[in-house]
């Protein structure tokens, strides 16, 4: 089966870099790209026409909790611990994790999996499907809305403890435990590689750089190592996690990675903000300090910037990073799981952290969403439109409200799309979006099924908050309600 794209422009990558080809032609056979330029003369088995689309390359998304992210709407919004320094982390969140039940988590699957399709987001490394829902059902959802995503179980061998009044801090449950849950990796990794027809890129995943200890760190790194898999791990999340780091090692986040030798070009690191040098941790870099050491371990920081903007922080900054050398990819981490919205938030927010309208470039922000994630994940056949690569495509209508008038599609892109605009999508050569609706489930359904989970989920609060306070106290509305005295 062939499949041709004629597009006002596409998004070729010519072995170096991405260019625009106006008026730009595509064509797949099977599940990768045969040819990208400016006309085709042979015949195809169908032809998709996008006379006013931007033909991209799928977005790579590197950080998302896809079984969990919903329940955080309308929640977490103006909302945060001031002792924890803003986050939600250990607090509000463990409350609402823990009034989730079975089915919520299956419903909230499909509704993220499908919010990232239709922003034109073809590759997820989804945490926590196989922690909420096992195995076979996290390869069952994959598989039937037809995304491409890493998956593997937390690896883990502590937890986070609440002592007296806001101190948390790192309970170590013993070795056996982390070592058991990467034996689990591991027999997911030889049972599910090649699943979903290879969709399915099974990984593993350390949970947080400050619930695996060394030993564990270690015995991760050699089983990335043996299995030639994409590894993760959440560091540099918050100031509790920096905090506790240097009380317990004296080692930053990144240097305690950099010591154990997890950090490498295969490692994505889950946030990597709080950094030495950043303002909220106030902590001085020493020698480059934590970029530099990021920088030449060649590994990967996801900048997944919409859930610390709301948290009234950022990373300081995107582009700051990528002239230290680093590579930085995005990730949306919770809801919405838009790829365009936490792409312009990213741009925005390095803008802001430099107080430079060069900083967090159109162009940096779409290589990162693209290459950026490719090369996290190792892969060289996704983030681009080139001949041999994956038929991972999205098509942005540009003659819409956002869109006009275009000259730098990219730059509209970045600026001013949103994922209404967000036609076709293509993962693996099949069509999953089509004319803006999604082809692998019913959108009315899923709609309805994620509200009744939401109001279930936020009636469970009380039972679960360690002061049992309602969803309303924890989060107030808005607006106090009319029948309120
Ligand atoms: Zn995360």
């Amino acid at each position: 089966m062939s499949l041709g794209i004629r597009g006002r422009f596409v998004v070729g990558f010519d072995g170096v870099e991405h260019r625009i080809i106006r008026d730009g032609v595509i064509v797949v056979e099977g599940n990768r790209i045969k040819h990208v330029g400016k006309g085709y003369d042979d015949k195809v088995d169908r032809w998709i026409d996008a006379p006013t689309g931007l033909v991209m390359p799928g977005l790579i998304n590197t950080h998302i909790h896809a079984a969990t992210a919903p329940k955080d709407k309308g929640f977490i919004d103006d909302t945060g611990a001031r002792h924890f320094y803003m986050s939600s982390l250990g607090e509000n969140l463990t409350a609402l994790g823990q009034a989730m039940r079975g089915p919520d988590y299956e419903v909230f699957s499909k509704f993220s999996i499908a919010e990232c399709l239709k922003s034109g987001n073809t590759t997820i490394v989804e945490i926590g499907m196989m922690h909420n829902l096992g195995a076979e059902k996290t390869v069952e959802i994959i598989d039937q809305l037809g995304i491409r995503a890493t998956e593997s179980p937390n690896v883990a061998d502590g937890v986070w403890d609440r002592g007296q009044g806001a101190d948390l801090r790192t309970k170590w449950i013993g070795l056996e435990a982390g070592l058991k849950k990467l034996d689990e990796a591991e027999k997911f990794v030889k049972t599910y590689t090649g699943a979903c027809g290879g969709r399915l890129m099974p990984a593993i995943y350390g949970d947080t750089v400050d619930k695996c200890s060394a030993e564990l760190q270690k015995a991760i790194r050699a089983k990335a190592n043996e299995l030639k898999v994409p590894v993760t791990i959440h560091a540099g999340q918050w100031v509790v996690e920096f905090n506790n780091m240097i009380r317990m090692y004296r080692r930053t986040p990144i240097e305690f990675l950099s010591d154990t030798g997890l950090l490498g070009p295969d490692l994505i690191v889950g946030h990597g903000w709080a950094i030495a040098g950043h303002p909220l941790v106030s902590y001085p870099p020493v020698d480059g300090g934590d970029l530099a050491i990021l920088a030449k371990s060649g590994a990967t920081v996801s900048h997944d910037p919409l859930v610390f903007a709301k948290r009234g922080n950022k990373m300081h900054s995107h582009t700051a990073y990528l002239k230290a050398g680093v590579n930085v990819s995005i990730g949306t981490d919770t809801v919405p799981q838009d790829l365009l919205n936490e792409m312009r938030i990213a741009s925005y927010t390095s803008k802001l952290a430099d107080w430079d309208c060069h900083s967090g470039a159109s162009r940096d922000i779409f290589n990162s969403a693209t290459l950026g994630g490719a090369k996290g994940l190792g892969r060289k056949d996704l983030g681009r439109l080139a001949p041999g690569a994956l038929a991972d495509i999205a098509i942005v209508d540009m003659e819409t409200f956002n869109g006009v008038p275009y000259r730098d599609p990219i730059k509209n892109l970045i600026n001013s799309s949103q994922r209404a605009d967000v036609k076709w999508v293509i993962v693996d050569g099949e069509v999953v979006v089509e004319e803006g609706k999604l082809t692998t489930i019913n959108e009315r359904k899923l709609l309805k099924d994620v509200q009744k989970a939401g109001e279930d989920i936020w009636a469970r609060i009380p039972e679960h908050h360690y002061l049992k306070q309602t969803a309303d106290e924890v989060s107030p509305l808005a607006f106090r309600l009319w029948e309120e005295k």
